[in-house]
């Protein structure tokens, strides 16, 4: 099938839909690329190697089209939107800014993180307590403020 034969032409004109995600995504792509297939029986089924060699070639370069431009999507998305790390940064800081603000220690007035108790009577309970500990003992209950 030399480039500008009939066969090349028809194959080349053939049109392949646009996929529409229902959902119920395994099923309905899978009936679609049934569908998709279907549309190139009369070349890929031909008894002439060539012809459904050629057809191959065309349904690879086809692949490679729309993967080029998902690949240029994914790097305009970066461009526009930033990264993972990026990401997971300002979902961080967003969680950060509603997280309630640490008070000062008591004892030093340095600031204080959130602990949980891991033994003891109070094991589980969780408190302020001084970023100086062990240093410094300064503890506060969660809800209090300085
Ligand atoms: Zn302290």
């Amino acid at each position: 099938m030399a480039p500008t034969s009939s066969e090349a032409k028809a194959v080349s004109a053939v049109h392949v839909g646009h996929f529409e995600n229902t959902g119920d995504t395994s099923h309905a792509f899978g009936k679609r690329v049934l569908e998709e297939k279907a549309k190139f029986v009369p070349w890929l089924d031909s008894d002439d190697p060539v012809i459904v060699a050629n057809t191959l070639i065309n349904l690879c370069h086809r692949t490679l089209f729309l993967l080029r431009r998902q690949v240029d999507a994914l790097g305009q998305r970066f461009l526009d939107e930033g990264g993972f790390k990026e990401h997971m940064h300002r979902c961080r800081e967003e969680a950060r800014s509603q997280a309630p603000q640490a008070p000062e220690c008591p004892v030093c007035g340095k600031s204080m993180r959130s602990c949980t108790a891991k033994s003891g009577p109070k094991a589980g309970h969780r408190f302020w307590g001084c970023r100086d500990f062990p240093a410094c003992k300064g503890i506060r209950e969660l809800a209090e403020k300085a």
